[in-house]
């Protein structure tokens, strides 16, 4: 593993970068006071940005649904035209959008060009949505009737996002929103004002080449204070809320004390089960990719490891020898593996996280230090292997960062008993080769979250599913499968074909 930083792009050169491709996107850079960008591969701040201000939210929720007026009359294969050139330009944009993510997330290369492909396939899906928006017709118990639903556009949908998707999150709720025939308001993280911009000014360049109605998106740079005014104003029909748990506790209630819909996607805490008959080669590189991967910032990063007895210390021993290898550093590095942390707070936060651990009685196997080096307020950490003793409340909470808790079992139930003994519910694996093992992990007593897979990961989940979790998760879905519904209004019909009154049930009147 590196001892330190010694290489790291200037500041300088990366607001030259980040500069460069903001025109390229066509982002009229307007500068101001009211939120810095920033980036975590230095840690330093790269341009101060004026903020959306609370009355011009208002205007924006007011103009997206007067937009929504005309946009949910036009036929849904026309909306869907929108998103194919919003497609096609972000695949023209591609390694912009990249870089971007990769200056204010610190997400290494190849994970920030797979993030924008994400975005690229789910406009692919939501284009084909777009002609198949379909209801379903019922067999009535009347003669002479037809029973059917049809899906109505729902209003104005609220966006909130986190920042360590700056760009695939929204796209997972705006590109189907739109087919579906809403507009979308997005208020994204204020960490991640630039890769915003850039997307932003994509669609609104869709916008105006399809000459659709200028207000089916509009784009709030802001803090939660304005996250807050869109998560209240009765004019947003759907409010999707991406990020921590603790902020799905404040957003659920409020929007439901105003009668409106939201969709919550909210933190993980993700295990993995390893079985005696598992085929260790794939687990490892598995496991090393889903704990590490993206500096362990994903909602669906692995940081459970539940091993059975018997071949613990095996598989540690390969884990460890793994992890010493791995390339900690500057993102834009072709061989990096690991970038930094978003912010020495989160590096900060590790550091406590370990400390509760040791106090439990856990066994550092490797990793947690701190990287000291060129970028003094930057965060780049070593990731940790873990070994506790048991499953305390250190590894029930969801910490923002690389480190993997492994916790052992010897019969079946107790690894599925703690695998659910956390409250929440996003994704799981099992690696297996034995059937019985691989069904119950997938039945209904076994994984308790929306996602569980056999011999892959927890992380890197495709677009064509529903995505999702249970629990303090939020309960949410979005991307693929069938999760427009929640982007749509349900109608029952019942039309009476004939001259007849025949009452369901029965019921004999006049
Ligand atoms: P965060 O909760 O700090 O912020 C997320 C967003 O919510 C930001 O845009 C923020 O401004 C806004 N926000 C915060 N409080 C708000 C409030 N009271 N009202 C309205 N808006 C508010 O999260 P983060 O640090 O940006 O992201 C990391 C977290 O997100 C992790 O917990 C991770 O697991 C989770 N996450 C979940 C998913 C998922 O699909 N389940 C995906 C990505 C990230």
């Amino acid at each position: 593993m590196t001892e330190n930083i010694v290489t790291l792009p200037s500041t300088g050169s990366l607001r030259d970068r980040a500069r460069a491709r903001l025109e390229r996107v066509g982002v009229p850079l307007v500068l101001g006071e009211d939120i810095h960008a920033r980036t975590p591969i230095t840690g330093d701040d790269l341009f101060g940005l004026e903020a959306t201000t609370l009355d011009e939210a208002e205007r924006a929720i007011a103009a997206a649904a007067e937009a929504f007026r005309t946009w949910r009359t036009t036929p849904a294969p026309v909306r869907g035209a929108l998103v194919r050139r919003l497609g096609d330009l972000l695949r023209e944009h591609q390694d912009d959008l990249a870089d971007l993510i990769t200056i204010e997330v610190g997400k290494i290369r190849s994970e920030a060009l797979g993030e924008v492909q994400e975005m690229i396939d789910i406009c692919d899906f939501a284009v084909g949505l777009s002609r198949q928006l379909y209801g379903r017709t019922i067999a009535s118990e009347r003669p002479g009737h037809r029973l059917a639903e049809t899906w109505h556009p729902l209003g104005v949908v609220g966006v909130i996002s986190a920042f360590n998707f700056p760009a695939a999150v929204w796209s997972w709720n705006a590109a189907i929103a739109l087919v579906c025939g809403d507009t979308v308001v997005w208020k994204p993280s204020e960490l991640t004002p630039l890769t915003s911009l850039a997307v932003g000014r994509l669609l609104d360049r869709a916008v105006a080449e399809l000459d659709a109605p200028r207000d089916v998106h509009r784009l709030l740079i802001a803090d939660r204070t304005v996250g807050e005014r869109v998560v209240d104003d009765p004019r947003v029909a759907l409010v999707s809320a991406t990020g921590s748990t603790r902020m799905g506790r404040e957003v659920g209630p409020r929007v439901a004390a105003r009668f409106g819909r939201s969709l919550l996607e909210l933190g993980g805490n993700n295990a993995t089960v390893v079985t005696p008959s598992a085929d260790l080669d794939l687990a490892i590189r598995s496991i090393v990719f889903a704990a590490v991967g993206t500096a362990g910032q994903r909602c669906t990063t692995l940081r459970r490891l539940i091993v059975h007895h018997d071949i613990a210390d095996e598989v540690v021993d390969r884990l460890a020898a793994a992890y010493a290898k791995l390339p900690i550093g500057d993102p834009f590095d072709e061989g990096t593996l690991v970038g930094p942390l978003i912010s020495r707070r989160a590096g900060e936060q590790m550091r406590q996280a370990l400390e509760r651990a040791q106090a439990d009685g856990a066994e550092i196997v490797t990793g947690g230090q701190r990287l000291t080096g060129s970028a003094p307020d930057a965060a780049y950490v070593e990731p940790a292997i873990v070994r506790m003793p048991a499953q305390t409340d250190v590894v029930r909470e969801e910490t923002f960062a690389p480190i993997l808790y492994v916790l052992t079992y010897d019969g079946f139930d107790e690894a599925i008993a703690l695998h659910n003994d956390v409250p929440q519910g996003l994704s799981s694996s099992i690696f297996t080769r034995d059937q019985q093992e691989a069904e119950r992990f997938l039945a209904v007593d076994g994984s308790d979250c929306g996602i569980a897979n056999v011999n892959i990961g927890t992380s890197g989940a495709e677009i064509g599913g529903a995505f999702g979790g249970e629990k303090q998760t939020g309960g949410g879905r979005e991307s693929g499968s069938d999760a427009w519904r929640a982007y749509m209004r349900r109608a029952t019909n019942t039309v009476n074909y004939t001259s007849h009154l025949t009452l369901a049930q029965n019921v004999s009147f006049l």
